[in-house]
Protein backbone atom coordinates (compact mmCIF):
# COMPACT_ATOMS: atom_id res chain seq x y z
CA UNK A 1 0.00 0.00 0.00
CA UNK A 2 1.37 3.40 -0.75
CA UNK A 3 2.14 5.79 2.18
CA UNK A 4 -0.06 8.22 1.56
CA UNK A 5 -2.76 5.55 2.00
CA UNK A 6 -1.10 4.00 4.80
CA UNK A 7 -1.74 7.78 6.29
CA UNK A 8 -5.64 7.23 6.22
CA UNK A 9 -5.27 4.11 7.83
CA UNK A 10 -3.12 5.52 10.95
CA UNK A 11 -5.65 8.68 11.07
CA UNK A 12 -8.32 6.50 11.20
CA UNK A 13 -6.37 4.28 14.17
CA UNK A 14 -5.66 7.69 16.26
CA UNK A 15 -9.65 8.97 15.65
CA UNK A 16 -11.05 5.52 16.87
CA UNK A 17 -8.94 5.69 19.82
CA UNK A 18 -9.41 9.04 20.54
CA UNK A 19 -13.34 8.27 20.32
CA UNK A 20 -13.27 5.90 22.41
CA UNK A 21 -10.85 7.38 24.95
CA UNK A 22 -13.31 10.69 25.19
CA UNK A 23 -16.56 8.52 25.33
CA UNK A 24 -16.30 5.30 25.96
CA UNK A 25 -18.53 3.35 24.55
CA UNK A 26 -19.27 5.03 21.75
CA UNK A 27 -18.55 2.62 19.21
CA UNK A 28 -20.81 -0.24 20.78
CA UNK A 29 -23.57 1.82 21.69
CA UNK A 30 -22.91 3.41 17.22
CA UNK A 31 -24.10 -0.50 16.78
CA UNK A 32 -27.03 -0.79 18.53
CA UNK A 33 -28.98 1.38 16.09
CA UNK A 34 -29.23 4.10 13.48
CA UNK A 35 -31.35 6.60 14.65
CA UNK A 36 -30.87 10.17 12.73
CA UNK A 37 -33.69 12.59 12.69
CA UNK A 38 -31.66 14.21 9.04
CA UNK A 39 -31.01 13.40 5.56
CA UNK A 40 -28.19 15.20 3.50
CA UNK A 41 -28.82 15.24 0.09
CA UNK A 42 -25.43 17.25 -1.24
CA UNK A 43 -22.80 17.80 -3.98
CA UNK A 44 -19.90 14.92 -4.02
CA UNK A 45 -17.27 17.66 -4.31
CA UNK A 46 -14.88 16.81 -1.14
CA UNK A 47 -14.89 20.66 -0.05
CA UNK A 48 -18.46 20.20 1.74
CA UNK A 49 -18.78 17.08 4.26
CA UNK A 50 -22.45 16.85 5.62
CA UNK A 51 -20.78 16.13 9.39
CA UNK A 52 -18.23 18.58 9.54
CA UNK A 53 -20.44 22.05 8.20
CA UNK A 54 -23.23 20.81 10.68
CA UNK A 55 -21.09 19.31 14.15
CA UNK A 56 -23.42 16.27 13.45
CA UNK A 57 -21.59 12.73 14.78
CA UNK A 58 -21.53 9.43 13.61
CA UNK A 59 -24.99 7.99 13.62
CA UNK A 60 -26.93 11.56 13.38
CA UNK A 61 -27.25 12.28 9.65
CA UNK A 62 -27.90 9.75 6.78
CA UNK A 63 -26.18 11.52 3.56
CA UNK A 64 -26.48 10.64 -0.48
CA UNK A 65 -24.34 12.81 -2.66
CA UNK A 66 -23.93 13.42 -5.80
CA UNK A 67 -22.62 15.64 -8.65
CA UNK A 68 -24.60 19.07 -8.46
CA UNK A 69 -26.58 17.26 -5.48
CA UNK A 70 -29.68 16.62 -7.95
CA UNK A 71 -32.42 14.56 -7.46
CA UNK A 72 -34.13 13.07 -11.10
CA UNK A 73 -37.51 11.14 -10.84
CA UNK A 74 -36.06 8.05 -12.00
CA UNK A 75 -32.83 8.17 -10.55
CA UNK A 76 -33.25 4.60 -8.27
CA UNK A 77 -30.33 5.29 -6.24
CA UNK A 78 -31.28 8.73 -4.89
CA UNK A 79 -34.70 7.48 -4.48
CA UNK A 80 -33.97 4.06 -2.51
CA UNK A 81 -31.71 6.81 -0.66
CA UNK A 82 -35.09 9.09 0.39
CA UNK A 83 -37.34 6.16 0.98
CA UNK A 84 -34.86 4.68 3.45
CA UNK A 85 -34.26 8.11 5.28
CA UNK A 86 -38.20 8.44 5.16
CA UNK A 87 -39.67 5.22 6.14
CA UNK A 88 -37.14 3.26 7.95
CA UNK A 89 -35.00 5.57 9.53
CA UNK A 90 -38.17 8.15 10.15
CA UNK A 91 -36.06 11.16 9.50
CA UNK A 92 -37.78 14.34 10.17
CA UNK A 93 -35.92 16.72 8.10
CA UNK A 94 -34.47 16.54 4.92
CA UNK A 95 -32.10 18.76 3.26
CA UNK A 96 -30.91 19.83 -0.13
CA UNK A 97 -27.88 21.41 -0.10
CA UNK A 98 -25.72 23.15 -2.59
CA UNK A 99 -22.52 24.64 -2.83
CA UNK A 100 -21.48 28.16 -4.62
CA UNK A 101 -18.21 27.33 -6.58
CA UNK A 102 -19.94 24.25 -7.70
CA UNK A 103 -18.15 22.94 -10.60
CA UNK A 104 -21.43 20.98 -11.79
CA UNK A 105 -23.30 23.93 -12.02
CA UNK A 106 -20.45 25.70 -13.46
CA UNK A 107 -20.09 23.59 -16.31
CA UNK A 108 -24.26 23.84 -16.96
CA UNK A 109 -23.80 27.39 -17.00
CA UNK A 110 -20.95 27.21 -19.81
CA UNK A 111 -22.90 24.48 -21.54
CA UNK A 112 -19.17 22.54 -21.12
CA UNK A 113 -18.19 19.39 -22.75
CA UNK A 114 -16.84 17.16 -19.66
CA UNK A 115 -17.97 13.76 -21.11
CA UNK A 116 -20.43 11.22 -19.84
CA UNK A 117 -20.89 13.56 -17.41
CA UNK A 118 -22.81 16.25 -19.60
CA UNK A 119 -25.90 13.69 -19.61
CA UNK A 120 -25.98 14.32 -15.38
CA UNK A 121 -25.05 18.11 -15.54
CA UNK A 122 -28.16 18.13 -18.70
CA UNK A 123 -30.87 18.32 -15.70
CA UNK A 124 -29.09 21.65 -14.30
CA UNK A 125 -28.89 22.70 -17.59
CA UNK A 126 -32.84 22.15 -18.16
CA UNK A 127 -33.22 24.04 -15.01
CA UNK A 128 -30.86 27.01 -16.33
CA UNK A 129 -33.32 26.84 -19.60
CA UNK A 130 -36.63 27.11 -16.99
CA UNK A 131 -35.00 29.90 -15.31
CA UNK A 132 -33.25 31.98 -18.25
CA UNK A 133 -34.79 35.05 -18.20
CA UNK A 134 -34.41 35.65 -14.41
CA UNK A 135 -30.28 34.28 -14.91
CA UNK A 136 -30.04 36.87 -17.96
CA UNK A 137 -31.17 39.83 -15.97
CA UNK A 138 -27.99 39.46 -12.88
CA UNK A 139 -24.85 40.46 -13.31
CA UNK A 140 -22.36 38.07 -14.92
CA UNK A 141 -20.29 37.35 -11.37
CA UNK A 142 -23.14 36.26 -9.52
CA UNK A 143 -25.10 34.05 -12.07
CA UNK A 144 -23.81 31.02 -11.13
CA UNK A 145 -23.81 31.26 -7.45
CA UNK A 146 -28.09 32.28 -8.49
CA UNK A 147 -28.29 28.79 -10.75
CA UNK A 148 -26.70 27.04 -7.44
CA UNK A 149 -29.60 28.68 -5.53
CA UNK A 150 -32.15 27.93 -8.07
CA UNK A 151 -30.90 24.10 -8.76
CA UNK A 152 -31.48 23.48 -4.72
CA UNK A 153 -35.13 24.78 -5.23
CA UNK A 154 -35.55 22.93 -8.25
CA UNK A 155 -34.20 19.93 -6.70
CA UNK A 156 -36.38 20.49 -3.24
CA UNK A 157 -39.48 20.41 -5.83
CA UNK A 158 -38.11 17.20 -6.84
CA UNK A 159 -37.69 15.15 -3.40
CA UNK A 160 -41.41 16.64 -2.15
CA UNK A 161 -43.24 15.37 -5.52
CA UNK A 162 -41.69 11.67 -5.16
CA UNK A 163 -43.75 9.04 -4.53
CA UNK A 164 -41.97 8.68 -1.44
CA UNK A 165 -42.66 12.58 -0.03
CA UNK A 166 -46.45 12.31 -1.30
CA UNK A 167 -47.29 9.19 0.59
CA UNK A 168 -45.45 10.06 3.62
CA UNK A 169 -47.06 13.17 3.63
CA UNK A 170 -50.26 11.29 2.63
CA UNK A 171 -50.07 8.96 6.38
CA UNK A 172 -49.12 12.34 8.44
CA UNK A 173 -45.83 11.40 8.71
CA UNK A 174 -43.85 14.86 10.10
CA UNK A 175 -41.12 15.49 7.83
CA UNK A 176 -39.70 18.76 6.16
CA UNK A 177 -37.68 19.35 2.67
CA UNK A 178 -35.44 22.39 3.30
CA UNK A 179 -33.01 23.90 0.71
CA UNK A 180 -29.71 25.25 1.96
CA UNK A 181 -26.03 26.77 0.22
CA UNK A 182 -23.06 26.28 1.78
CA UNK A 183 -20.20 29.27 0.77
CA UNK A 184 -16.91 27.55 0.38
CA UNK A 185 -15.36 30.99 0.53
CA UNK A 186 -16.46 31.37 4.25
CA UNK A 187 -17.66 28.34 5.23
CA UNK A 188 -21.39 29.27 5.99
CA UNK A 189 -24.74 27.61 5.17
CA UNK A 190 -27.34 29.96 3.84
CA UNK A 191 -30.88 28.97 3.95
CA UNK A 192 -32.69 29.81 0.81
CA UNK A 193 -36.00 29.80 2.84
CA UNK A 194 -37.41 26.64 1.06
CA UNK A 195 -38.54 24.43 3.33
CA UNK A 196 -41.69 22.11 2.74
CA UNK A 197 -43.61 20.28 5.29
CA UNK A 198 -46.90 19.51 3.56
CA UNK A 199 -47.47 19.44 -0.45
CA UNK A 200 -50.59 22.07 -0.33
CA UNK A 201 -47.54 24.93 0.55
CA UNK A 202 -45.48 23.68 -2.41
CA UNK A 203 -46.66 26.39 -4.95
CA UNK A 204 -46.47 29.29 -2.80
CA UNK A 205 -43.07 28.59 -1.49
CA UNK A 206 -41.57 28.05 -4.33
CA UNK A 207 -42.71 31.22 -6.44
CA UNK A 208 -41.62 33.10 -3.03
CA UNK A 209 -38.11 31.50 -3.04
CA UNK A 210 -37.45 31.88 -7.33
CA UNK A 211 -38.19 35.59 -6.17
CA UNK A 212 -36.09 35.46 -2.93
CA UNK A 213 -32.91 34.30 -5.58
CA UNK A 214 -33.52 37.43 -7.77
CA UNK A 215 -33.85 39.94 -4.66
CA UNK A 216 -30.48 38.45 -3.31
CA UNK A 217 -28.20 38.40 -6.23
CA UNK A 218 -28.98 41.65 -7.67
CA UNK A 219 -29.06 43.80 -5.20
CA UNK A 220 -25.35 45.62 -4.46
CA UNK A 221 -23.03 44.56 -1.92
CA UNK A 222 -23.95 40.82 -1.70
ZN1 LIG B 1 -20.62 20.83 -6.47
Amino acid sequence: MSTSLQELFSHNRAWAARMEAERPGFFTSLVKQQTPKYMWIGCSDSRVPANQITGLEPGEVFVHRNVANVVVHSDLNALSAIQFAVERLKVENIMVVGHYGCSGVQAALEAARIGLADNWIRHIQDVRHRHRQLLDSLPDEVRANALCDINVIEQVVNVSVSTVMVDAWARGQNVTVHGWAFGVHDGLLQDLQMSVANPDALDALYSQAIDRVWDVWNSPGR
